[in-house]
Protein backbone atom coordinates (compact mmCIF):
# COMPACT_ATOMS: atom_id res chain seq x y z
CA UNK A 1 0.00 0.00 0.00
CA UNK A 2 1.37 3.48 -1.15
CA UNK A 3 2.15 5.92 1.58
CA UNK A 4 -0.60 8.05 0.39
CA UNK A 5 -3.37 5.26 0.60
CA UNK A 6 -2.21 4.08 4.09
CA UNK A 7 -2.52 7.87 5.22
CA UNK A 8 -5.97 8.85 3.61
CA UNK A 9 -8.02 4.89 3.95
CA UNK A 10 -9.16 3.39 0.32
CA UNK A 11 -12.77 5.03 1.60
CA UNK A 12 -10.87 8.32 0.70
CA UNK A 13 -8.94 7.51 -2.43
CA UNK A 14 -9.89 10.34 -5.22
CA UNK A 15 -11.16 12.60 -2.84
CA UNK A 16 -8.29 15.24 -2.65
CA UNK A 17 -8.77 17.82 -5.99
CA UNK A 18 -6.46 17.67 -8.22
CA UNK A 19 -3.99 20.48 -8.69
CA UNK A 20 -4.34 22.55 -12.06
CA UNK A 21 -1.85 22.97 -14.12
CA UNK A 22 -1.41 24.30 -17.69
CA UNK A 23 -2.72 23.13 -20.81
CA UNK A 24 -0.01 23.93 -22.86
CA UNK A 25 1.53 20.59 -22.61
CA UNK A 26 0.44 17.61 -22.13
CA UNK A 27 2.68 14.34 -20.51
CA UNK A 28 1.67 11.22 -21.95
CA UNK A 29 2.71 7.45 -22.65
CA UNK A 30 1.22 6.23 -25.25
CA UNK A 31 -1.45 6.44 -28.25
CA UNK A 32 -2.97 3.54 -29.79
CA UNK A 33 -4.79 5.07 -33.18
CA UNK A 34 -7.61 1.88 -33.00
CA UNK A 35 -8.19 -0.60 -30.74
CA UNK A 36 -11.61 -2.39 -29.62
CA UNK A 37 -10.91 -3.47 -26.28
CA UNK A 38 -11.20 0.70 -24.52
CA UNK A 39 -14.63 1.35 -24.58
CA UNK A 40 -17.24 0.85 -27.00
CA UNK A 41 -16.61 0.07 -30.86
CA UNK A 42 -13.47 1.03 -32.45
CA UNK A 43 -11.93 3.77 -30.73
CA UNK A 44 -8.33 5.84 -30.47
CA UNK A 45 -6.96 5.72 -26.86
CA UNK A 46 -4.13 7.95 -25.16
CA UNK A 47 -2.67 6.60 -21.58
CA UNK A 48 -1.55 10.05 -19.64
CA UNK A 49 1.83 9.82 -17.86
CA UNK A 50 0.77 10.91 -14.22
CA UNK A 51 -1.87 9.99 -11.43
CA UNK A 52 -1.96 11.51 -8.09
CA UNK A 53 -4.81 8.70 -7.27
CA UNK A 54 -2.64 6.18 -6.04
CA UNK A 55 -5.34 2.96 -5.59
CA UNK A 56 -3.43 0.04 -4.12
CA UNK A 57 -3.15 -3.25 -6.64
CA UNK A 58 -3.72 -0.58 -9.54
CA UNK A 59 -2.45 -2.33 -12.63
CA UNK A 60 -0.37 1.00 -14.01
CA UNK A 61 2.08 1.83 -11.29
CA UNK A 62 4.67 3.26 -14.12
CA UNK A 63 2.03 5.97 -15.07
CA UNK A 64 1.69 7.18 -11.45
CA UNK A 65 4.49 9.49 -11.67
CA UNK A 66 4.61 12.82 -13.10
CA UNK A 67 7.91 12.30 -15.16
CA UNK A 68 8.72 10.30 -17.56
CA UNK A 69 6.46 9.77 -20.56
CA UNK A 70 6.40 12.33 -23.43
CA UNK A 71 5.38 16.20 -22.94
CA UNK A 72 4.28 16.73 -26.36
CA UNK A 73 2.85 20.92 -26.90
CA UNK A 74 -0.90 19.73 -26.52
CA UNK A 75 -2.12 21.38 -30.12
CA UNK A 76 0.23 19.65 -32.05
CA UNK A 77 -0.45 16.37 -30.55
CA UNK A 78 -4.45 16.54 -30.77
CA UNK A 79 -3.93 17.32 -34.51
CA UNK A 80 -2.05 14.38 -35.37
CA UNK A 81 -4.07 12.21 -33.06
CA UNK A 82 -7.22 12.99 -34.76
CA UNK A 83 -5.60 13.01 -37.94
CA UNK A 84 -4.28 9.31 -37.11
CA UNK A 85 -7.80 8.68 -35.45
CA UNK A 86 -9.81 9.90 -38.71
CA UNK A 87 -7.42 7.61 -41.00
CA UNK A 88 -8.55 4.30 -39.12
CA UNK A 89 -12.20 5.16 -38.96
CA UNK A 90 -12.59 5.00 -35.62
CA UNK A 91 -16.00 6.62 -33.64
CA UNK A 92 -13.86 8.48 -30.74
CA UNK A 93 -11.20 8.77 -28.20
CA UNK A 94 -10.80 6.85 -24.93
CA UNK A 95 -8.55 8.93 -22.28
CA UNK A 96 -6.89 6.89 -19.89
CA UNK A 97 -3.90 6.61 -18.01
CA UNK A 98 -2.72 7.54 -15.65
CA UNK A 99 -4.90 10.10 -14.43
CA UNK A 100 -7.06 12.19 -16.91
CA UNK A 101 -8.45 14.96 -14.61
CA UNK A 102 -4.53 15.75 -13.08
CA UNK A 103 -4.06 16.92 -16.57
CA UNK A 104 -7.65 18.56 -17.24
CA UNK A 105 -6.84 21.75 -19.41
CA UNK A 106 -5.09 19.72 -21.70
CA UNK A 107 -6.68 17.00 -22.19
CA UNK A 108 -10.03 19.55 -22.55
CA UNK A 109 -8.19 20.87 -25.12
CA UNK A 110 -7.57 17.26 -27.06
CA UNK A 111 -11.16 15.79 -26.37
CA UNK A 112 -12.50 19.39 -28.02
CA UNK A 113 -10.23 18.71 -30.82
CA UNK A 114 -11.93 15.20 -31.74
CA UNK A 115 -15.35 16.34 -30.86
CA UNK A 116 -14.88 18.87 -33.35
CA UNK A 117 -13.80 15.99 -35.82
CA UNK A 118 -17.50 14.46 -35.44
CA UNK A 119 -15.67 11.74 -32.90
CA UNK A 120 -17.06 11.16 -29.09
CA UNK A 121 -14.63 11.07 -25.70
CA UNK A 122 -14.86 8.38 -23.17
CA UNK A 123 -12.88 9.17 -20.04
CA UNK A 124 -11.67 7.24 -17.24
CA UNK A 125 -10.92 8.79 -13.56
CA UNK A 126 -10.17 7.92 -9.88
CA UNK A 127 -11.97 10.71 -9.13
CA UNK A 128 -16.22 10.55 -8.64
CA UNK A 129 -18.19 12.44 -10.75
CA UNK A 130 -19.71 14.22 -7.68
CA UNK A 131 -16.82 15.39 -6.81
CA UNK A 132 -15.57 16.38 -10.17
CA UNK A 133 -18.48 18.69 -10.41
CA UNK A 134 -18.33 20.21 -7.42
CA UNK A 135 -14.68 20.73 -8.21
CA UNK A 136 -15.48 22.24 -11.33
CA UNK A 137 -17.41 25.17 -10.34
CA UNK A 138 -13.72 26.77 -9.79
CA UNK A 139 -12.13 24.83 -12.21
CA UNK A 140 -12.51 25.86 -15.52
CA UNK A 141 -9.89 23.17 -16.29
CA UNK A 142 -12.10 20.21 -14.79
CA UNK A 143 -15.36 21.80 -16.15
CA UNK A 144 -14.12 21.93 -19.69
CA UNK A 145 -13.02 18.25 -19.49
CA UNK A 146 -16.22 17.13 -18.20
CA UNK A 147 -17.97 19.23 -21.34
CA UNK A 148 -16.26 17.48 -23.65
CA UNK A 149 -16.46 13.91 -22.31
CA UNK A 150 -19.46 11.91 -23.70
CA UNK A 151 -18.70 8.77 -21.63
CA UNK A 152 -16.99 8.93 -18.19
CA UNK A 153 -15.75 5.58 -15.95
CA UNK A 154 -15.75 7.09 -12.70
CA UNK A 155 -14.15 6.50 -9.01
CA UNK A 156 -11.22 4.87 -7.54
CA UNK A 157 -10.39 1.41 -8.24
CA UNK A 158 -11.11 -0.67 -5.01
CA UNK A 159 -9.62 -4.11 -5.39
CA UNK A 160 -11.26 -5.84 -2.65
CA UNK A 161 -14.63 -5.24 -5.14
CA UNK A 162 -14.24 -6.73 -8.36
CA UNK A 163 -16.74 -6.28 -10.92
CA UNK A 164 -17.15 -9.11 -13.17
CA UNK A 165 -20.12 -7.93 -15.06
CA UNK A 166 -19.92 -4.17 -16.66
CA UNK A 167 -17.01 -4.15 -19.54
CA UNK A 168 -14.25 -1.59 -18.94
CA UNK A 169 -14.64 -0.82 -14.94
CA UNK A 170 -12.31 -2.43 -12.52
CA UNK A 171 -14.46 -2.25 -8.89
CA UNK A 172 -18.10 -2.09 -8.74
CA UNK A 173 -18.10 1.31 -6.64
CA UNK A 174 -17.05 2.56 -10.06
CA UNK A 175 -19.73 4.38 -12.25
CA UNK A 176 -20.60 4.47 -16.10
CA UNK A 177 -21.98 7.83 -16.67
CA UNK A 178 -23.28 9.03 -19.76
CA UNK A 179 -22.98 12.59 -19.95
CA UNK A 180 -23.95 12.97 -23.28
CA UNK A 181 -26.83 10.93 -25.27
CA UNK A 182 -24.07 9.50 -27.24
CA UNK A 183 -23.86 6.58 -25.16
CA UNK A 184 -27.05 6.88 -23.38
CA UNK A 185 -28.52 3.79 -24.57
CA UNK A 186 -25.15 1.58 -24.13
CA UNK A 187 -25.02 2.81 -20.63
CA UNK A 188 -28.36 1.49 -19.73
CA UNK A 189 -27.47 -1.68 -21.77
CA UNK A 190 -24.84 -2.37 -19.95
CA UNK A 191 -26.56 -1.75 -16.19
CA UNK A 192 -29.53 -4.25 -17.59
CA UNK A 193 -27.29 -7.17 -19.24
CA UNK A 194 -23.72 -6.30 -18.46
CA UNK A 195 -20.95 -7.24 -21.19
CA UNK A 196 -18.17 -8.79 -22.54
CA UNK A 197 -14.10 -7.53 -21.97
CA UNK A 198 -11.68 -7.42 -24.64
CA UNK A 199 -8.12 -8.23 -24.70
CA UNK A 200 -5.76 -7.38 -27.68
CA UNK A 201 -1.96 -8.40 -28.14
CA UNK A 202 -0.11 -6.82 -30.26
CA UNK A 203 3.62 -8.17 -31.28
CA UNK A 204 6.11 -5.96 -33.17
CA UNK A 205 8.83 -6.97 -35.64
CA UNK A 206 11.10 -7.54 -33.07
CA UNK A 207 9.18 -9.73 -30.89
CA UNK A 208 8.32 -6.34 -28.27
CA UNK A 209 4.64 -7.34 -27.26
CA UNK A 210 1.82 -4.81 -26.15
CA UNK A 211 -1.66 -5.77 -24.49
CA UNK A 212 -4.08 -3.95 -23.73
CA UNK A 213 -7.68 -4.45 -22.92
CA UNK A 214 -9.20 -6.16 -19.70
CA UNK A 215 -9.39 -9.78 -18.14
CA UNK A 216 -9.22 -11.05 -15.19
CA UNK A 217 -5.86 -12.20 -13.17
CA UNK A 218 -6.17 -15.84 -13.75
CA UNK A 219 -7.51 -15.59 -17.79
CA UNK A 220 -4.36 -13.41 -18.43
CA UNK A 221 -1.89 -15.01 -16.63
CA UNK A 222 -2.83 -18.24 -18.40
CA UNK A 223 -2.70 -16.25 -21.60
CA UNK A 224 0.59 -14.42 -21.51
CA UNK A 225 2.62 -17.43 -19.47
CA UNK A 226 5.84 -17.49 -21.59
CA UNK A 227 5.12 -14.93 -23.95
CA UNK A 228 7.99 -12.82 -22.74
CA UNK A 229 8.48 -9.41 -22.04
CA UNK A 230 6.08 -6.87 -22.91
CA UNK A 231 6.39 -3.30 -23.00
CA UNK A 232 2.99 -1.92 -21.43
CA UNK A 233 0.08 -4.16 -19.53
CA UNK A 234 -3.42 -4.16 -19.97
CA UNK A 235 -6.45 -2.89 -17.65
CA UNK A 236 -7.64 -6.12 -15.90
CA UNK A 237 -10.54 -6.35 -13.55
CA UNK A 238 -7.74 -6.19 -11.09
CA UNK A 239 -6.93 -2.87 -11.53
CA UNK A 240 -8.38 0.82 -13.47
CA UNK A 241 -6.38 3.40 -14.62
S1 LIG B 1 -6.42 2.79 -11.01
FE1 LIG B 1 -6.40 4.69 -12.23
S2 LIG B 1 -6.89 6.29 -10.73
FE2 LIG B 1 -6.30 4.47 -9.55
S3 LIG B 1 -4.06 4.69 -9.22
FE3 LIG B 1 -4.32 3.50 -11.10
S4 LIG B 1 -4.22 5.00 -12.74
FE4 LIG B 1 -4.63 6.13 -10.86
Amino acid sequence: MTLLASVLGTSLLGTVEPVAKPGTDLRWSRFLAATAAEGPGLRSALWVQGCSVHCPGCFNPQLWAEVGGTVENTTQLAERFVADAVSAGVEGITLLGGEPFDQADALGSVAEAFRAAGLTVMTFSGYPLDLLTGWSTTRPDIARLLAATDLLVDGPYLRDRPDAVRPWLGSTNQGIRALTPAYADEVARIELEGGLDRLEIRIRPDGQIDVNGWADDAALEELLHDLGPRQDRPRTKARLA
